[in-house]
């Protein structure tokens, strides 16, 4: 397993804790207990000439259901969002001229059946609109991709631009951005409006 910059200062980083979201950021990949539908996590970081971008994400956002995909239907939805997710470089726009390419990545999610995690949802479970909602009891999943690449020119890489991604993912309506960078680190809270990131 590959040396993860993210790993020890987001622990560190008190912007975290600075919103009232409580997002129960564990860092457990796969299978959580509560996640806020439409809102994902995104930590990118900058270091010499690697970029690191790790996404975590309600698997609601990425391909509409968190349930163990056993239909054809499902199975195809879920087959078209990893290949997507396979081609970052088309979700997450990089400048050009810091000629960044990917070497490493990594998907994982109980719904890419690489979870013992199963549960039977195929039922229509009646969700009750309780206006203080949060209290779903059925099981929630994740899609997280780490990707790691290498950047000929880090100097120019003052951007990251989101768009694409909210475009492929509508549901996402929300992204909590960490960013490390040679200017030290921030958070930012990213919409479909504000999609473009600056280091
Ligand atoms: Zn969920």
């Amino acid at each position: 397993m590959r040396r993860l910059l993210l790993a020890l200062p987001f622990a560190l980083l008190p912007l975290a804790v600075a919103h009232a979201h409580d997002h129960d950021h564990d860092h457990e990949h796969g299978s959580l207990g509560k996640h806020e539908h439409g809102v994902a996590t995104l930590n990118v970081a900058l270091e010499g000439n690697t970029l690191e971008i790790e996404l975590e994400s309600p698997a609601m956002n990425i391909v509409g259901f968190e349930h163990a995909a056993t239909s054809d239907a499902d199975k195809k939805t879920v087959a078209a969002a990893r290949a997507k997710l396979e081609k970052p470089l088309a979700l997450f726009s990089l400048p050009a001229a810091a000629g960044c390419s990917l070497t490493e990545h990594e998907l994982s999610s109980p719904l890419f059946g690489d979870a013992e995690d199963k549960h039977d949802h195929d039922h229509d479970h009646d969700h009750d609109e309780h206006a203080d909602g949060h209290d779903h009891d059925h099981e929630h999943s994740d899609i997280d991709a780490d990707y790691s690449f290498t950047c000929k020119q880090p100097d120019a890489l003052k951007t990251v631009d989101l768009t694409a991604f909210y475009k492929q993912f509508p549901a996402t309506q929300k992204i909590n951005v960490q960013l490390i960078g040679p200017n030290g680190q921030k958070g930012v809270e990213s919409t479909p409006a504000n999609a473009r990131l600056t280091f």
